[in-house]
């Protein structure tokens, strides 16, 4: 088969062969249902409870604070409807950001027709949330403020503690969405004043389809399924054991070398944007001046269509994303470029490039041969087409 270099970590990873091997006993031979009382059943809610655990640790969280969930999508939505449904009279908003995930932007969007208020907060062209903007509209009606940690489009982090303290001046909750950069970048939920959080293990190396939800102790989130008492009623359904064990196993992996894939990332990544920065004229990079996660690059190629781009990309077997989002056959610019400040026309023509655990410097070099062969083709078409050649 063709080589082919994976761009994309920000939209899943691969799984770690550890990670495999840990889950394997727990889809073969040991299957029980931690729910059950015979030793198939408590060895299956001793290994739920031990990976609760170590999921828990890495975020500086007690393990009677994390919750099971199926996906980030599923923690957002219980951190968002859960709280607004179960807080007092008068606090009916929530407060956000124009750049949230579609899992919390959607969410917010809900609740708004459920009758609740939401206020979707700026950012400035780096994509850093307008914290002035955020304490005017933080209120005594606000039940909850969320912020996500990491943009999964640029990268960008977000000041959480502070934003968290600006939430609690005013007596709310603070939730973060820190799907993308848990296990990337260190988080203690107690320092930072963190009160519900979510990740995902298809974002960290382990499998799809579990994620997980930091509640803090003492914070009350009314459910939004109903079923049995599993996750104390939080999220209920059968828990997935195989997959909560691979998820803490990537956990571990991703705490151990953290520091390690930190210096490894961002070396690629500064050798992409450099190389890039040469060999391609006038491009623009989005949201490189502030604080991003160590793999993540946004890069604007004004006069080139991305999508005509991510697929020329990807017959050179390189998978990268675009700022862009295909919504019933038309192309929409992504909104958290868009909230930047960037035209439509620019956020259509970019490319996120997200390296993780198997990135190598082959692939940067692959992709510093034939970008600017492609970039220079490209805006060479929509020139003619510009000019009705
Ligand atoms: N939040 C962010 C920031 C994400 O990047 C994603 C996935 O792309 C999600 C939430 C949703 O997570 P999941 O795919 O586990 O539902």
């Amino acid at each position: 088969m063709k080589t082919r270099w994976y761009f994309d970590n920000n939209a899943t990873t691969p799984v770690r062969p550890e990670v495999v091997e840990a889950m394997l006993p727990w889809l073969l031979e040991r299957y029980g249902n931690a729910s059950s009382v015979h030793s198939f059943g408590r060895e299956a809610r001793s290994a739920l409870e031990e990976s609760r655990e170590k999921i828990a640790t890495l975020i500086g969280a007690g393990r009677n604070e994390l919750f099971f969930t199926g996906c980030g999508t599923e923690s957002d939505n219980i951190a968002l409807m859960g709280t607004l449904m179960s807080a007092p009279p008068g606090r009916n908003t929530v407060v956000t950001t124009a750049i949230e995930h579609s899992a919390v932007l959607n969410t917010a969007r809900v609740l708004e027709q459920r009758g609740y208020r939401a206020v979707f907060v700026g950012v400035d062209s780096e994509s850093m949330v307008d914290l002035d903007a955020l304490r005017a509209a933080v209120g005594p009606d606000t039940a909850l403020v969320s912020v996500m940690h990491a943009n999964n489009e640029t990268g960008v982090i977000q000041p959480v503690a502070e934003i968290a303290g600006i939430a609690h001046a005013a007596g709310a909750l603070f939730h973060t969405d820190a799907v993308q950069s848990t296990g990337k970048v260190s988080i203690d939920v107690e320092a930072m004043g963190i009160d519900m959080l979510s990740m995902s293990a298809h974002k960290l190396n382990a499998q799809k389809g579990i994620g997980a939800l930091y509640i803090r102790k003492g914070v009350t989130v009314t459910p939004i399924t109903y079923g049995g008492h599993h996750e104390h009623g939080v999220r209920p359904g059968t828990e997935n054991v195989a997959g909560a064990v691979g998820f803490a196993c990537a956990v571990e992996l991703a705490v151990a070398g953290m520091d390690d894939e930190r210096r490894k990332l961002s070396s690629l990544r500064d050798r992409l944007e450099r190389g890039i920065a040469a060999s391609v004229p006038n491009i623009h990079f989005n949201g490189r001046a502030a604080d991003r996660l160590p793999g993540t690059s946004n890069i604007s190629f004004p006069g080139v269509d991305g999508e005509a781009l991510l697929i020329s990309m990807d017959m050179e077997g390189i998978a990268v994303s675009t700022g862009s989002a295909c919504s019933a056959g038309d192309v929409e610019p992504s909104h958290v470029l868009t909230a930047m400040g960037i035209d439509p026309r620019t956020a259509t023509s970019s490319l996120r490039f997200s390296m993780g655990w198997g990135s190598s410097d082959e692939g940067v070099d692959h992709i510093l041969t034939v970008l600017p062969g492609i970039v220079e083709r490209l805006r060479s078409v929509s020139a003619g087409v510009d000019s009705g050649k």
